[in-house]
């Protein structure tokens, strides 16, 4: 990594050195004027793995942001599903759309709280990208099949896309991301280690549950799976259907639904605001080092953090355990366990590229081979291997 710089308020520093220290510094010094002292300020980052030279007028975070946004696993999420497949209709959400509303409302947040919104959005668009197709339940599949070679988890899957299987440059293999965005991601995916992260990866976190809550109840409403009569039942979304229901009479329920998606995004996140100001302000925190180690979270009041259990545990009750979906993913577990026994038997009908990587790593060659299908794919390379 390189060493770190130290951060450069003078405002005649533009003026000096070559195009792209120019171009940090008017970086720097646009981020020293809107960005909080707790923030991870791009001056600070501690590099890439393999050096390269500042861009002349994108900051580090805004190139991780675009490096990501444009690698080939991020193009698939567009076919990984969320939580519903594709034969339920086109109207709900896919793994992309669920990255790009987490990106969204963690920029909100970020930008009221003063966070880096770059980091935040590289963060964001990153969070998913290690998902197999057939969301948890082609992970849990990987998992069991991989289980003697360390298991598979969508959230190191994510590392392992970034830093070893997308090719972008000729002489190292990977994205070389920034070890900020690299780190952040890293605490994601290891659950044991101390919950030591940037608050734009803090944001990033409470923006992926506020965003599945509040379109996972549309989507189950908007395919039937649960009622607008039940969800008055639950606490977070009863109260917004109340407050619906007072502001105007005989709406349609497709307009109630979607205001009832706006009332829930809007109250968690109001909530997350009104409480993490004043924490930050309390904290009095001097720089993002101090950030990184402060036990800061964005999760609202207890209240709050009450209500999203119960919408959650509805959600898992009555959509995500609906008999529907587990035989869409009992049938997506058993074909990805077949595929992977057949190419652990058979490396060499792996493409090209995964039997290389065979070589190198063995069996997980055939994890990383399945986990980057989107789901379609996976279904015609199964119906090709096995003619069903
Ligand atoms: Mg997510």
């Amino acid at each position: 990594m390189a060493t770190p710089r130290s951060r450069n308020p003078d405002p005649s520093a533009p003026t000096e050195g070559n195009a792209t220290d120019r171009a940090l510094a008017t970086i720097a010094e646009r981020e020293a004027a809107i960005l909080a002292p707790y923030a991870m300020h791009s001056i600070d980052t501690r590099g890439r793995r393999h050096p390269q030279e500042e861009h002349a007028y994108r900051g580090p975070f805004q190139r991780d942001r675009d490096r990501i946004l444009h690698c080939a696993a991020f193009r698939r999420l567009a076919g990984k599903m969320q939580v519903f497949t594709g034969e339920r209709g086109d109207y709900h959400r896919t793994r992309l759309t669920h990255t790009m509303e987490v990106a969204s409302i963690a920029r909100t947040i970020g930008r009221a709280l003063r966070l880096n919104e770059d980091l935040i959005e590289a963060l964001a668009l990153l969070h998913d990208l290690g998902h197999p197709p057939f969301g948890h339940a082609g992970e849990d599949a990987l998992d069991e099949c991989l289980h003697e070679a360390g298991g598979f988890s969508h959230n190191r899957h994510a590392l392992v896309i970034v830093e070893q299987l997308e090719e972008h440059y000729t002489e190292f293999p990977g994205l070389n991301l920034t070890h900020e965005v690299l780190s952040s991601q890293q605490a994601r995916a290891d659950k044991n280690s101390p919950p030591e992260s940037l608050l734009e990866a803090r944001v990033v976190d409470a923006a992926d549950s506020i965003t599945y809550n509040a379109h996972d109840t549309d989507d189950a409403v908007k395919l039937g799976l649960v009622t607008l009569d039940e969800l008055a039942e639950v606490p977070l979304a009863g109260e917004g259907l109340r407050r619906i229901a007072t502001q105007q009479r005989d709406l349609p329920d497709t307009v109630i639904r979607k205001a009832l998606v706006h009332y829930l995004i809007d109250q968690q996140v109001g909530e997350v605001l009104r409480t993490a100001g004043p924490a930050l302000a309390a904290a009095g925190i001097a720089n993002a080092e101090e950030a990184r180690r402060s036990n800061l979270v964005f999760g609202g009041g207890d209240e709050l953090a009450r209500e999203k259990r119960e919408l959650e545990l509805f959600l898992r009750e009555r959509v995500y355990r609906h008999p529907d979906l587990l035989q869409v993913r009992d049938e997506a577990k058993a074909k990805l366990r077949q595929m992977f026994d057949f190419y652990a038997a058979e490396p060499q009908r792996l493409p090209a590229f995964y039997q290389q990587r065979h070589a190198q790593v063995g069996v997980r060659a055939v994890g990383d081979f399945l986990a980057g299908m989107t789901d379609r794919y996976c279904l015609r390379i199964y119906r090709e291997q096995f003619g069903q």
